[in-house]
């Protein structure tokens, strides 16, 4: 993950675009119900019964580059007060519309 000049950079190795759009947020708790709340386009949605293989809680947001169409994951994951960040392109299983624009 890449921030230049508050600007989140698109994961394509290929692209240097700054236009990244948020179409999805979820945040996982494990806890014993396994539950989740995530915004999409379409509103807030919460769950409950999830599975994670993870311990702890679980943030996840996806975004849609506006130049090479791409989506970029970043996962933030905790740990004995270490906070990991990773990004990746992931495969095309979101949407393109945005959870907010101006
Ligand atoms: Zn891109």
């Amino acid at each position: 993950m890449e921030i230049k000049d508050e600007h989140l950079i698109c994961s394509n190795p290929e692209c240097d675009s700054e236009f990244m759009h948020p179409v999805y947020v979820q945040v996982k708790h494990a806890g014993k119900k396994g539950q989740s709340v995530s915004v999409d386009s379409g509103g807030v949605w919460m769950h409950q019964g999830i599975s994670m293989k993870d311990r702890g809680t679980k943030i996840n947001m996806v975004f849609w580059c506006e130049w090479c169409h791409e989506h970029t994951e970043v996962e933030f994951l905790f740990h004995k007060g270490s906070t990991l960040v990773m990004d990746r392109i992931t495969p095309d299983t979101y949407s393109s519309d945005t959870v907010w624009r101006d």
